[in-house]
Parts: structure tokens; sequence; C-alpha cells
């Protein structure tokens, strides 16, 4: 995106005039937030007519959020592993305040410290933000399964000449991805109808010191936030479950309920004997996503 004008710190918003991927636009605001004294972020915020959202008709999905992986679906697909940004980086940024903690108060090396620990939190937000971008989409766009996408992703591959560099690799991979997007956007009626989520107390959870840094790193509060606006955009309507819903502790199949299992436990044994999944091993996750898109039936039964 190119937009001429100068921004000016000291004026929050103001119009200007540019271009984007083409399209001249004619009305868009500029302002700028200072995250440290050399780092800075431009925002731009342009207004765009929103296409009629076509109601979604797929089957619901049901998500299970969690720490070992960002989120379980009962639709089949692999575990969303999440980016663990901030304890990939944890040792650089112990490394960085140290060295910040260290410098003369009003120096110059003060500053760079200052800068270069600035920029290290902004990069864990930005790949965090990132990982939970392309999760939350995959949630609210995709209609395929993981078998019908490699098949789409393969067909879409061979339409495209052989790449010869690694750049043209990368754009061909890039234009792929798009396609992929396209195809599904025209799929809208494919998308679930109803996503169920569990209405976790993430506060609650900070509030435990051996889960605080990690349920933090997660972004489960910012998760929430994401989908529910996405869901709204896709219209797809979302549901969430009742604090205190055992969805981890109840068999999907039979709904016996595993009344002492451990939050250590991470596999879910039925000990019913009418079940037919009696003593067969399942994933404590993907159990509970399946009890969860078990309330979208329940619910979309209400709604006729
Ligand atoms: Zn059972």
């Amino acid at each position: 995106m190119c937009v001429t004008g100068e921004p000016d710190a000291r004026k929050p918003a103001r119009p200007v005039r540019g271009e984007a991927d083409g399209n001249v636009i004619t009305t868009a605001w500029m302002w700028i937030t200072r995250a440290s004294r050399l780092l800075h972020y431009v925002s731009v915020l342009v207004e765009e007519a929103v296409p009629q959202v076509i109601p979604a008709t797929g089957n619901p999905i049901g998500v299970d959020l969690g720490i070992s992986s960002l989120a379980v679906c009962s639709d089949g697909r692999p575990p969303i592993k999440h980016a663990k940004a901030l304890r990939a980086n944890l040792k650089r940024l112990k490394r960085y305040q140290r060295h910040l903690s260290r410098c003369k108060k009003g120096s110059k090396n003060r500053e760079k410290a200052r800068h270069q620990v600035a920029r290290l939190h902004a990069r864990i937000a930005n790949i965090r933000e990132d990982v939970l971008h392309q999760a939350t989409s995959s949630l609210v766009h995709t209609p395929l399964s993981p078998s019908e996408r490699i098949s789409l992703k393969t067909h879409l591959a061979s339409l495209l000449p052989l790449p010869k560099t690694k750049a043209e690799q990368k754009r061909g991979k890039k234009q792929v991805k798009k396609l992929i997007h396209q195809t599904t956007e025209i799929n809208a009626p494919l998308r679930p109808q109803l996503l169920v989520l569990e209405d976790l107390n993430v506060e609650g959870m900070k509030r435990n010191r051996k889960l605080a840094r990690a349920v933090s790193d997660v972004g489960m509060g910012e998760f929430r936030k994401q989908i529910e606006y996405k869901s709204l955009w896709n219209g797809e309507m979302l549901l969430f479950a009742d604090r205190f819903f055992p969805s981890s502790k109840t068999c999907h199949g039979c709904h016996w309920k595993w009344e002492d299992m451990d939050l250590s436990d991470r596999i879910f044994i039925c000990q019913n004997l009418a079940c037919p999944l009696f003593q067969v091993p399942q994933d404590r996750d993907h159990n509970a996503a399946e009890n969860l898109v078990s309330l979208a039936d329940e619910y979309l039964a209400s709604l006729r």
C-alpha cells in the first residue's frame, strides 16, 4: 500500500489519499501509535463497501481450546498448534531486560536497550497474532476436509508453471493459498453454520501461577475476540457452552461422566459397559470437541 501525505504524530487521525492493490482510495485515515521513542506504528483505516453476508449452512464445529494445542476441532482436522511465541523468546527477552537494567539511567545505551526490549515484545505479539488469525480464519472459512484440501492444493499447484527459483516457488505457494481461499469463498453456504466454544474463565486461569504464563502465551482472549467478529462477517452463529459444562469429563458416546478425571489425564476411557466406546482410548481434547458439537445439535433443534 502506498499513501501520500506526511503522517503527523500530533494529529491522531487524518484523511489521506492513496492506492492499494491498484484501487484508488478516496477516504482513508492514518495515525501513528508510539511503542517506544524509536518504534512507531502507522495505522491506515480504509472505508470499504461490505458485501452482503450469505448465511452459512454447513455442519457445525465444536472447538476445544487448550494449552497443549491451541484448538482441537470436532470435524477431524489435525489439532491447531499454538505459537508459543513467548516461550521461544523468553531466554532472549530475559537477557535483553537484564542488559537494560544494567545500563546507566539517562544514557544513550539505555535508550537503545529499551528499544531492543520493545522490539522483541512487539515481535512476540506479532507472531502470536499471526497464528491466531490463521487459526480463526481457517475455522470460519474452510468447508474443506483435510483430504479435500490436499487434493485441491495439488490440483491448483499443477495448473501453475513449474517454479525455477525459490522466490517463484514461494510466490506459487502464495497464489495457491489465495486460490483455495477464493474457492472456499464461493462455497460460502458450506461454511459451518454454528461454532461452539467453551466460555473459558481466562482471567481465573491466569491466577493459577503454574498456568499463567502458558495461558497468556496462547492468547485465548484474542482468539475469542477474533472468532466473534469473523463468525459475524461470515454469516455464522457462535455458541458458548456454559462455564461449568463438563466437556472433558463426559463421554461423547453415552454421556457417562468420569468424575475424578485429572488435568493430566490426556486419554479419556469410557467405563460404561453399554457404550459403543467402552474402554476405547479417546483423545481428551477431541472428546471435549465432540461434546461441544453435540450442544450445537440441541441448539439448532431448539430453533426449529
Ligand atoms: Zn461412553
